[in-house]
C-alpha cells in the first residue's frame, strides 16, 4: 500500500508546486538591479549592489573567494550596512590596510540577499582583478608567464619575457623543477612607482613576490634592462621552488637552498660575488651551511657572502650529484622532512658533512689559499656594486615574501 501511495503523493507535489511558487514569486521575489565594483588602487576595493523587492530587503551578504594556492577553498563574508527598505543600495569597502591584496589578484564574489518574507536571492558569481588602474598596462604572454608593463617598447618587454623563459629552462634542465601554475609579472617603471603601489612599502623595495598568488612585481627602469632580467629570473626561481614544494605540511626550505636555486635561475655568476667568496675562503671566514639555513644577516657584506655561498652550494650539489637528486631533495622537503633528514636520505649526508664537502670543493675550485690577494682585485668590482643603483637593493631587498 505504501509503495503505491508514494508515487501518487509525488505526483501531486509536482503538479501543485510550480503554480504555488510562481504565485509567491510574483509578490516576494528580489530583483538585482546592479552589481558593480570600484577599484581605488592600492588602498581599497569597493563592492556595490542595488536590489529591490515588494517587501523590505532585510539582509545583504557579500561572499568572496581570492584565487591563491590553498588546500581548501576559503570563502569570506562581509555584511554591508544599510537601512531595510524595498529598494536598497549597499556598498562594502575592502580596506587594504587591514588585509592587502597584491596587484593583479583575482577575486570571485557573489551576493546573498534576503527580504522580510524570507525569500533569498543568490546572484551569479562575478570575477574581477584588483588592477593597478593608475597605469595603462600592456601585456605579453608566453606559456605560463604573463608580463605586464607600461613604460618601454615592445622589445624591452620581449627581452624581459625571454629572460623568464631562459630562467625556467635553466632551472628545469638543472633541477627538474618547473612552473606548475601561471605567473603574472608586473614591471613598474621604477622602484619608486612600485613602492607607490604598495600599502606598506619599505624604503629599499625594488621588487616583491607574492608566491601564493603567483604574482611578481619589480621596478625596472628602461635603462636598467640587464639588472631587470636578472631580478626577474631570480624571483621566478623563487616562484618555481615555492610551487614545487608547496604542501599542507608547510615545507620549510633552508634559506641557502631557496636563495641558491633563485641565484642559479639567474644564470651567469656575478663576478663581484665570486670575489667575495674567494676572499672569505682565503681568510677562513666562510659561514657554516647550518648558519645559512636561517635568514641572512642584514650587514651588506655578510649578506652578499651568504648569497654567494648559497649559489655555490647549490651548484656543488647539482654538479656533483646531478639534477634528479635535487628534485628528490625538494620533494622530500615538500613532504615534511627536515633539511638534515632530506639531505641524508638523498645524498647520504647532513648539513654538517655537506659543509665539509663543500668547503673542500670551494677551496679546490677557487684555488683560494692563505695569501690570496683580494685587495688587489676588489677595486673594479666594488665600483661595479656601487654603480648599480638597485643592485644592492636587489640582493638585500628582494627577500620580502620569498624567504
Ligand atoms: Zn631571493
Amino acid at each position: 500500500m505504501i509503495r503505491h501511495m508514494l508515487p501518487f503523493l509525488g505526483l501531486i507535489i509536482l503538479i501543485a508546486s510550480p503554480i504555488s511558487i510562481t504565485a509567491q514569486q510574483q509578490t516576494d521575489q528580489i530583483t538585482l538591479v546592479e552589481s558593480a565594483t570600484e577599484t581605488v588602487f592600492p588602498s581599497s576595493l569597493v563592492f556595490k549592489v542595488k536590489v529591490q523587492s515588494q517587501t523590505d530587503i532585510t539582509k545583504i551578504r557579500l561572499q568572496y573567494e581570492v584565487e591563491r594556492m590553498n588546500y581548501a577553498p576559503v570563502i569570506s563574508e562581509a555584511w554591508p550596512d544599510f537601512i531595510p527598505s524595498p529598494k536598497v543600495e549597499a556598498r562594502w569597502s575592502w580596506d587594504m590596510r587591514k588585509a592587502a591584496l597584491p596587484m593583479g589578484a583575482t577575486i570571485h564574489y557573489w551576493w546573498i540577499i534576503e527580504n522580510q518574507k524570507g525569500v533569498n536571492l543568490i546572484t551569479d558569481k562575478y570575477t574581477l582583478q584588483f588592477q593597478d588602474t593608475r597605469y595603462s598596462w600592456q601585456n605579453l604572454t608566453e606559456g605560463q608567464i604573463s608580463l605586464f608593463w607600461y613604460r618601454g617598447n615592445q622589445s624591452f618587454a620581449s627581452e624581459l619575457l625571454a629572460a623568464c623563459s631562459q630562467a625556467l629552462d635553466r632551472l628545469y634542465a638543472d633541477t627538474g623543477a618547473r612552473l606548475e601554475r601561471p605567473v603574472r609579472i608586473y614591471i613598474y617603471a621604477s622602484p619608486q612607482d612600485l613602492r607607490a603601489a604598495m600599502i606598506f612599502p619599505r624604503e629599499w623595495t625594488g621588487g616583491v613576490a607574492f608566491p601564493e598568488f603567483g604574482i611578481i612585481a619589480i621596478g625596472v627602469p628602461v635603462n636598467q634592462l640587464n639588472w631587470g632580467k636578472k631580478a626577474i629570473a631570480h624571483e621566478l626561481g623563487h616562484m618555481v621552488i615555492h610551487q614545487v614544494t608547496f604542501s599542507p605540511f608547510g615545507a620549510s626550505l633552508p634559506v641557502w637552498l631557496n636563495e641558491g636555486l633563485a641565484m642559479h635561475a639567474e644564470g651567469e655568476r656575478d663576478v663581484s660575488l665570486d670575489l667575495l667568496l674567494r676572499k672569505a675562503a682565503a681568510e677562513g671566514r666562510l659561514f657554516s651551511v647550518r648558519s645559512l639555513s636561517s635568514p641572512f644577516s642584514a650587514r651588506p657584506e655578510d649578506a652578499y657572502l651568504s648569497y654567494a655561498q648559497s649559489q655555490s652550494l647549490v651548484e656543488f650539489l647539482i654538479q656533483s650529484y646531478g639534477k634528479d637528486k635535487m628534485l628528490e631533495l625538494l620533494h622530500l622537503l615538500k613532504e615534511g622532512s627536515s633539511v638534515d633528514e632530506a639531505l641524508f636520505s638523498v645524498y647520504g649526508f647532513d648539513q654538517s658533512v655537506l659543509d665539509r664537502l663543500w668547503k673542500a670543493y670551494i677551496m679546490s675550485k677557487t684555488g683560494a689559499a692563505p695569501g690570496f690577494k683580494y685587495e688587489e682585485q676588489k677595486t673594479d668590482h666594488r665600483t661595479k656594486i656601487a654603480a648599480q643603483p638597485y643592485g644592492s637593493l636587489y640582493y638585500l631587498g628582494l627577500p620580502i615574501g620569498v624567504r
